[in-house]
């Protein structure tokens, strides 16, 4: 295994509800280190493009709408195989299926507000870092 880094968002539900600390303090106990944390509100054609992939998908709008609800926190995480790792700490999707102990199991509000989101290969974490962060920001 390698050490990786994998880019991360608190949404709008986890800062509404002040839940950013209790998030980060499971991420920090599963052995990934925060080495770049930013709390910005994201615009509509900054949501629209992060979640391009989702374009065709019938909950686009109402995802787009839902993460410039709030102030989020931009996140990358650095460990041992840091995407896969921080999907595990996440927990599923649809917090009704996420495993006890996970971000989502414990925190979510519902499969939108989820409270976290993380990228899902290491290709698709380095064009997201990239997209919120420059090289300057990421102090490992
Ligand atoms: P993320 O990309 O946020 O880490 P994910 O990879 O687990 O989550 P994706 O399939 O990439 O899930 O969906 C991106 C986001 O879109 C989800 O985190 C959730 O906020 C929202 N979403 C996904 N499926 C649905 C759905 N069926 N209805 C409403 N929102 C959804
Ligand atoms: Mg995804």
């Amino acid at each position: 295994m390698a050490t990786e880094r994998t880019f991360s968002i608190l949404k709008p539900d986890a800062t509404r509800r002040n839940l950013t600390g209790a998030i980060n303090a499971k991420i920090e106990a599963s052995g990934l280190r925060i080495v770049a944390q930013k709390r910005i509100h994201m615009t509509t054609a900054q949501a629209e493009t992060f979640y391009g992939v989702h374009s065709e998908r019938g909950f686009f709008r109402e995802l787009v709408t839902f993460m410039t609800s709030g102030p989020v926190v931009v996140q990358v995480l650095e460990g041992e195989n840091a995407v896969a790792q921080y999907r595990e700490v996440m927990g599923a999707t649809n917090p009704a299926n996420a495993a006890p102990g996970t971000i989502r199991k414990e925190f979510a509000e519902s499969i939108e507000a989820n409270s976290a989101h993380g990228s899902d290969s290491t290709e698709n974490a380095a064009i997201e870092i990239a997209y919120f962060f420059s090289g300057c920001e990421i102090v490992g």
